[in-house]
C-alpha cells in the first residue's frame, strides 16, 4: 500500500465529518437518479432516514412536477449534455416525507468515479430567514422595485377623485344648456349657452390632461418585456410565496400544461402578480383543515397563457368580492389591500385578464392570462 492509500480512509472519515456538520443537505445520486448518499442534514431536511431512501428515486424529494419529469431531464442531460442545473443552481422547492413543499435552493455538481457519473445535490432550506437572506435579498431587490407600481394604484385612486371634479362640471354645464333651450332662447340666453359650452370643453381638456398624467406616470414606470420560461417564473415565484410557512404544512401541486412554455412578460413583475395570490391563498388557509394550494398554467388559445392559483380557503366574502380588485379593500388586521389592485394594474398593463371564482367545494381560484411566447419562437 502506497502512502496516499493509507491516508484514504481518514480522508473518508474527515470528509464524512464535515459533511455531518454542513448545515446545507446533501445527496449524492447516480446518472439513474437513484440515491447514493444522504446526508444527517438531509434526514433532518427531508425527514427520511438515510437507510430508507437509499436506492430509491431521487424524485421522491421533490413536488409535481419535477417528480414525474426528473428522469427526463436527466436522460436529457446524458443525452444532450446541455447544463439546466448543474453548475448553475437554482431557487425551487422541495418535498418533505410528510407531503408538504418548502422552497430550497438547489446546486448540483457532477464527478465522474471511472466509467460512472455521479451528482451531489447541495441543497438549503430557505424556509428559515436566516439562511434565505442573501438569495432572497437578491431577488427581492428586483421585486423591490414594483412598490413603484404599487404608487401606480394610489395614484390611480387619487386620479380618480381629481377625475370626478371635471366630469361632473361638464354634465353640469351640458344639464344648463339642454334646460335653456327647452323654449327658443333669446340672444342673451344663447350667449349663456355658449359660455356653459366653452366650460365644458375646457372641462374635459382637463380631464384629458389627468389622464395622461396617469399614462406618462404608469409608461414611465414600465421595465422591458422579454420572453421568459413561464415554469422557472413559477417555480421561484412559489419557493419565494411559501417562505416562512413551514409550520403551516401547506402542500403545493404545480401542474404546467406541456403548451405553457414560453410567456411574453416583465418577470419581475409577474412574480409580484404570483407572489400575492399564493400569499392571500396561503392566509386563507390558516384556519383550513387541508392546505391544498394548486398552481396550474395552460394555454388559453388566444395568444395568451392562463395561470392559476388556488386553494382550498376560507373563501372570499360577498362584501370583499364586490370591491376586490381595488385599492384599500381588505379583510386583515394589517392588510394593505393594495395586493389585488396591483395585480390588476400588472397583468391589464400586459393586456390580459385578471378574475377568480369560488368553486362549489370551497375555496378560491384566482385566474390571469398573460402573453404567450410559445409562437413567436
Ligand atoms: P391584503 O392581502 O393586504 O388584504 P389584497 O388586495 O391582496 O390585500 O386582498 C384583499 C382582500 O381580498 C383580502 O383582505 C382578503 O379578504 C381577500 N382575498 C384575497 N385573496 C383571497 C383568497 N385566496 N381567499 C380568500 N380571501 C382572499
Amino acid at each position: 500500500m502506497t502512502d496516499t492509500n493509507a491516508a484514504l480512509p481518514t480522508r473518508e472519515a474527515h470528509l464524512r465529518s464535515i459533511l455531518a456538520t454542513v448545515p446545507d443537505a446533501m445527496v449524492v445520486i447516480d446518472e439513474r437518479g437513484r440515491i447514493l448518499s444522504f446526508s444527517a442534514a438531509a434526514e433532518r431536511m427531508f425527514g427520511f432516514a438515510e437507510a430508507e431512501v437509499l436506492g430509491e428515486n431521487v424524485s421522491m424529494l421533490m413536488p409535481s412536477p419535477d417528480r414525474e419529469k426528473h428522469d427526463g431531464y436527466l436522460s436529457n442531460y446524458m443525452g444532450t449534455g446541455e447544463r439546466k442545473i448543474i453548475g448553475i443552481g437554482r431557487v425551487t422547492t422541495a418535498r418533505h416525507r410528510e407531503g408538504y413543499t418548502f422552497p430550497i435552493e438547489l446546486s448540483v455538481g457532477e464527478a465522474r468515479i471511472g466509467e460512472q457519473r455521479i451528482f451531489t445535490g447541495f441543497i438549503r432550506d430557505l424556509t428559515e430567514r436566516q439562511h434565505t437572506e442573501l438569495r432572497l435579498q437578491d431577488l427581492q431587490s428586483e421585486l423591490a422595485h414594483v412598490g413603484r407600481v404599487s404608487e401606480v394604484g394610489t395614484l390611480a385612486s387619487a386620479l380618480a377623485h381629481e377625475l370626478n371634479q371635471p366630469l361632473t362640471a361638464i354634465a353640469n354645464y351640458c344639464e344648463a344648456a339642454r334646460d335653456l333651450l327647452a323654449s327658443p332662447p333669446d340672444e342673451d340666453t344663447l350667449e349663456v349657452i355658449r359660455e356653459a359650452l366653452d366650460d365644458a370643453a375646457r372641462q374635459s381638456v382637463r380631464a384629458g390632461q389627468i389622464v395622461r398624467r396617469l399614462r406618462d406616470f404608469i409608461t414611465y414606470g414600465q421595465t422591458e418585456r422579454k420572453v421568459e420560461s413561464l415554469p422557472r417564473l413559477i417555480a421561484e415565484a412559489n419557493a419565494l410565496g411559501l417562505v416562512g410557512s413551514r409550520e403551516h404544512g401547506i402542500e403545493v401541486d404545480v401542474e404546467l400544461h406541456p403548451n405553457a412554455q414560453n410567456v411574453l412578460v416583465d418577470r419581475i413583475q409577474v412574480q409580484q402578480v404570483l407572489l400575492n395570490l399564493i400569499r392571500n391563498a396561503i392566509d386563507a388557509m390558516i384556519d383550513s383543515r387541508v392546505r391544498q394550494l394548486t398552481i396550474s398554467a395552460r394555454p388559453d388559445g388566444d395568444d395568451f397563457v392562463e395561470v392559476s392559483v388556488g386553494d382550498t380557503g376560507k373563501g372570499i366574502s360577498a362584501e370583499v368580492a364586490e370591491h376586490l380588485f381595488q385599492p384599500f379593500v381588505t379583510s386583515k388586521e394589517h392588510g394593505m389591500g393594495i395586493g389585488l389592485s396591483i395585480c390588476r394594474t400588472i397583468i391589464e398593463a400586459h393586456g390580459g385578464r385578471i378574475w377568480f371564482e369560488s368553486p362549489a367545494g370551497g375555496g378560491t381560484v384566482f385566474h390571469f392570462t398573460i402573453p404567450d411566447a410559445g409562437a413567436l419562437e
